[in-house]
């Protein structure tokens, strides 16, 4: 069982009662209470991860059933796992011919491609057979010699991968996509979608710490993400406050193996083939969106602390947290976000828009 991110808390609603002699608030709390016989709450394993869900709602059970189905659906279209996945008959059909595809797996190639040329291809839709080699697709770690990764890494443009409409081809033999650093944040956007249509005001969700907050907390205060401290996983840096947001963390503390007293973790720079080695623990994103949040903290990671914040300072439209090894936590100005990890060692900083 895979238990990375797992290491994010989810500081779900507390309420608090003052003065509880008070009518006024006996009544504030009667409906407080009221408000949390709404609130259901469920775990469940799916793409490889611990996935939970908050949901206020009268029907919230229902609604995370509809979720799951949900996310069940995409699971078995994207997975490079499974047998009939889309990915895995495009993987398969590579070199030969076009598969047909599903809508969802078309718009996830799609963004993948483009979000992966935006961060100058630090995110590398067509990564697979480098991270494969690396033994981290079936969790067979090795380190590859440099003359085998050079030879991969000659499969892994993202411009040989050709979409056509309800179709995708890989063009070289040997070429592989995986979604891995993608699915779980298109699939919380999705999850979040169904929420609202189903008319859910308030929810907080992490799939596999691919974290989505809807709305607010019944208490009317913001949602709260903890930023996990990477070094004790039972400790974190901070708070993060959000809002119609998600919130995901990508750091080579989640997935990794060592080798003769060294560590190789799971986010590939594409540069070298090697893991990426940026001086980051961990990089976290905050933005509307999910997919784009999860692309931009494999990127960022990559990227390291100067070029991402260069990056943020380009772009715009989403906020950043970066844990250095330097012991810095460095804060884009829009996250709302409390630092607590000074009894880490860890220093905080926060970066202006210029
Ligand atoms: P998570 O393991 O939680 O999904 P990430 O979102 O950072 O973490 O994605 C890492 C996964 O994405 C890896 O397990 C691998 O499958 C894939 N991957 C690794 N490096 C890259 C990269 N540079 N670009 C795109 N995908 C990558
Ligand atoms: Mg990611």
């Amino acid at each position: 069982m895979n238990l990375k991110k797992v290491g994010i808390l989810l500081l779900t609603g507390m309420l608090f009662c003052t003065g509880c002699a008070e009518r006024r608030d006996a009544m504030q709390k009667m409906v407080e209470n009221k408000k949390m016989e709404n609130r259901h709450e469920a775990t469940t394993f799916a793409m490889d991860t611990i996935m939970t869900f908050t949901v206020i709602h009268e029907d919230g059970d229902e609604i995370i059933i509809d979720a799951e189905q949900e996310i069940r659906r995409l699971e078995n279209i994207l997975s490079i796992t499974a047998e009939n996945s889309d990915v895995s008959r495009l993987n398969a059909a590579a070199g030969k011919e076009a598969v047909s595809i599903e809508k969802d797996t078309q718009i996830l190639l799609e963004a993948g491609k483009e979000l992966g040329d935006i961060a100058k291809g630090t995110f590398d839709i067509a990564i697979s057979p480098v991270v494969k080699a690396w033994g981290f697709t079936e969790e067979a770690h090795r380190v590859p010699q440099q003359a085998e990764l050079d030879a991969l890494l000659e499969l892994t443009d993202p411009d040989a991968v050709i979409l056509e409409e309800g179709r995708a081809f890989l063009q070289k033999e040997g070429m592989a996509v995986d979604l891995g650093g993608i699915a779980k944040g298109y699939t919380s956007d999705r999850v979040a979608e169904l929420l609202k249509e189903n008319g859910v005001e308030s929810a907080i969700f992490s799939l596999g710490g691919n974290v989505y907050g809807i709305g607010k907390k019944p208490d009317g205060a913001q949602w709260e993400v903890a930023l996990a401290n990477p070094l004790d996983a039972n400790d974190y840096c901070g708070l993060i406050a959000i809002e119609n947001q998600a919130v995901v963390t990508s750091g080579g503390y989640q997935r990794y193996f060592e080798e003769d007293g060294k560590k190789y973790h799971h986010i590939i720079d594409p540069a070298t083939g090697y893991p990426a080695e940026s001086g980051l623990l961990s990089v976290t994103i905050i933005s509307e969106s999910g997919i784009e949040a999860d692309v931009l903290s494999t990127a960022l990671y990559v990227m390291g602390l100067e070029e991402g914040l260069a990056f943020w300072q380009e772009q715009g439209g989403f906020d950043a947290i970066f844990v250095t090894e330097a012991g810095e936590v460095v804060a884009t100005e829009g996250v709302c976000f409390t630092f607590e990890g000074q009894d880490n060692d860890f220093t905080y900083r926060m970066v202006e828009r210029k």
